[in-house]
């Protein structure tokens, strides 16, 4: 198939002995070693380096060849090769990724990080290359020349793949000649050492603030594992030897920046001098001596613009776009306006409420509020409507129990049957690690397989949870298919003697959250393995699934069916699904119109700033800031210093995506509550829509068309809104 390898020095020869290069079927990952990825990895990319050498070689003689009038290029001579060279490199690298996420080990780490750096050069060198652009072209040019039915048309699926991989070398820069091109890749690299160094400047400026308090008075109110947490701080800088536990209750203890600390100590801390201290820190890092963010700031956005100028762009925002769902920065404009005008009057009536409540209490500040009095008052208003303590939950979710109703949910809806498989019949790397089968319920056809690897292993296992492609569906060199098989990695504690994995309600909405991107993995039907499944879809549209599924934790008739006493098999009582319900709205209003002023500022930043138009980044976002928040940031407040999401990170212009994917999900499952939610035949029917449309057509059509073959209409942020808890029920 691949026309490169009749004129590749026959690579092949001498790597099959290596489990790290088999390059299909299950990885046997007990047979990896970090000394295998050091020896392996290396001779792979040498094999597919020399065969990209070979493919561009032929290709070029193949686009001289066309140009003096032979046969069209075809999609395989292209499209199939280059999909090889990539999923040799993802299987082999994605095992070694895997292992390095959920079986660490300081020798692991270190042979991944040894290739890390020659893997992502590959990436670049066929992600540039300007043969294989000048192939998609013609690809491209012969469809758009040609009838439907005649040599050269595409079906959509492979117009959208297409199009997607001569985007993405378009936003690399293949298209751009002699010195433009040398600008722009000058200022890509800028841009990453720029990133960086704004990174470790957040780093280090979270990092060299700490506030030693040691009378028992400060830390007044904060509970037992934050005392512990900063006596442990305390411990570990050297300024107390002692025991644990005494640390803990005495003191002294040590605050700093960093998330773990800071937010429960603004949640919980009584004094409120000290909060106000430690917040005065927290929004002024990185804002001034040698870790100034600033000028960085504006260096970056000023590059980010020329950027986008060389690349056809009016801006960086639509550079961003051009590869997501969102249209135009109009629309993003329009949905963060919806959800700003809906959210604006409700965080408004949460501050008031904080006042109430502050005032009831007797507090002096309840006239003044500041920002370093919301979290605290806003745990005392909770504490007050409604206790609900995460903790005694665990009993009603016993992890067997949390499955046989996620299974029993994806049955009802998606007509599926989840098998577990006996221990062996599919390699693992760990023992607690389960393997399931994905029947179609109607025919029993196995569609898929999926790893489920549930508890935390501190020391050898990435913390949170994700889902990650084993295998994608495609077809094998001899034809025979390829069943999707997904990894699901979550981060539960694990069993205790007799007593089962206990979930809290978060880790069950975790499970589903990764169950979601696990179905859209597995119950594809895209023949084209570059569009199947999470493959090619748009990144502000990848949430859709894996939120839909979050709703039905809080589904009546889900919830209750699987929230039972593992030792007395009672159900969940009322009062405490009552209580899970007000919790998913509380503060809602703020908490919404806290991502708005994210979004928005990111968007106008990358959009509307340019370096003369007489406005800092600083003052942009105090502007937008007097109709996205309801207590005006302070003087010292530098927020953008620290807004390492887009200055480091890759969500520049992108950080809309959060809320965007939001109004989708919640309008899916709206589709639900709009025949009934009771009403067994329409949510079948509504189920198995869903599984046709959002979980089986992935990338191969775009998200808006696949969801309006769902929804019947383009998505509206209503559901999300009345979810938010920003209208009246
Ligand atoms: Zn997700």
């Amino acid at each position: 198939m691949a026309a490169s390898s009749a004129s590749s020095p026959a690579p092949e020869s001498c790597g099959t002995a290596l489990p790290l290069l088999r390059g299909e079927g299950l990885p046997p990952f007990e047979a990896i070693t970090p000394g295998q990825v050091e020896t392996a990895i290396p001779q792979l990319l040498e094999q597919l380096n020399a065969e990209l050498t070979a493919l561009e070689h032929t290709l070029q003689k193949r686009l001289q060849a066309i140009s003096n009038g032979a046969a069209p290029l075809s999609w395989a001579e292209l499209m199939e090769p280059l999909h090889h060279l990539g999923e040799r490199l993802r299987w082999s690298w994605g095992v070694v990724s895997h292992l390095n996420g959920v079986c660490n080990s300081p020798e692991l780490r270190e042979a991944h990080q040894s290739q890390q750096g020659a893997v992502v050069v590959f990436g670049s060198r066929a992600g540039q290359s300007a043969v294989i652009y000048r192939a998609l072209g013609q690809l491209l040019e012969q469809h758009q020349t040609s009838q439907p039915g005649e040599t050269g048309h595409l079906d959509a699926t492979q117009l959208r793949i297409l199009e997607a991989e001569r985007r993405d070398m378009q936003l690399r820069g293949v298209g751009l000649c002699g010195a433009e091109q040398e600008a722009f890749n000058a200022a890509t690299t800028e841009l990453a050492r720029l990133a960086s160094d704004f990174g470790n400047h957040v780093l280090d400026a979270t990092n060299g603030w700490t506030l030693r308090l040691s009378d028992p008075a400060e830390v007044a109110g904060l509970p037992d594992s934050l005392r512990k947490l900063l006596a442990q701080a305390a411990r570990q800088a050297g300024q107390e030897p002692g025991d644990a536990d005494a640390t803990a209750e005495h003191g002294p203890w040590l605050l700093g920046l960093d998330m773990p600390r800071v937010m429960p100590f603004l949640k919980y801390g009584a004094r409120r001098d000290l909060r106000e201290t430690v917040y005065r820190a927290q929004v002024a890092r990185a804002s001034s001596g040698e870790l100034d963010n600033r000028p960085l700031i504006e260096r970056i956005l000023t590059l980010r613009g020329e950027q986008a100028r060389r690349l056809g762009f009016a801006s960086w925002a639509e550079v961003s776009l051009a590869s997501k769902m969102a249209g135009s920065v109009g629309e993003v404009e329009q949905l963060l306006e919806e959800l700003r005008a809906a959210a604006y009057p409700v965080a408004q009536q949460e501050l008031e409420a904080l006042r109430a409540i502050a005032s009831r209490q007797g507090a002096p500040e309840a006239d003044d509020l500041k920002p370093w009095d919301v979290a605290y008052w806003a745990e005392k208003l909770r504490q007050e409507s409604f206790e609900l303590d995460s903790e005694a939950l665990r009993p009603w979710f016993p992890l067997e129990q949390v499955l046989q109703g996620l299974f029993g949910l994806c049955q009802r809806l998606f007509d599926i049957r989840i098998v577990s498989t006996d221990p062996g019949e599919a390699p693992t790397w760990h023992p607690d690690v389960r393997y399931f089968r994905v029947l179609d319920g109607a025919s029993g056809a196995s569609l898929a397989a999926f790893y489920l690897d549930p508890f935390s292993r501190p020391g050898s296992k990435r913390g949170g949870a994700w889902m990650d492609e084993c295998l994608g569906r495609s077809h094998t060199a001899a034809g025979e298919p390829v069943l999707p098989v997904a990894y699901l990695i979550c981060n539960q504690s694990p069993p205790v003697g007799d007593t089962p994995s206990l979930m809290t309600f978060d880790e069950v909405e975790t499970l589903f959250h990764e169950f979601g991107h696990g179905l859209q993995h597995m119950l594809t039907t895209v023949e084209r393995p570059q569009a199947a499944g999470i493959n090619n879809v748009e990144w502000d549209a990848v949430e859709l699934p894996s939120q839909f599924m979050e709703n039905w934790c809080y589904d009546r008739a889900t919830l209750m069916g699987m929230a039972r006493h593992w030792q007395t098999g009672e159900s969940l009582p009322e009062a405490d699904y009552q209580k899970l319900l007000a919790a998913r709205t509380f503060m809602g209003g703020s908490a919404t119109l806290r991502q708005v002023h994210f979004a928005l500022t990111d968007l106008r930043l990358h959009s509307v700033w340019s370096p003369d138009g007489g406005q800092s980044p600083e003052q942009l976002r105090r502007e937008l800031a007097r109709t996205t928040t309801v207590l005006e940031p302070i003087p010292e407040d530098a927020f953008l210093c620290a807004f390492s999401h887009i200055f480091a990170g890759g969500y520049s212009a992108g950080y809309y995506s959060y809320k965007w994917a939001e109004v989708l999900s919640a309008d899916a499952f709206s589709a639900f509550e709009e025949v009934g939610l009771d009403v067994e035949d329409e949510v079948v029917a509504t189920g198995r829509r869903f599984r046709d449309t959002v979980l089986s057509l992935g990338g191969s059509r775009s998200p808006a068309e696949i969801f309006e073959a769902f929804r019947g209409r383009p998505p509206s942020s209503e559901a999300l809104i009345r979810h938010s808890g920003l209208v009246e029920a």
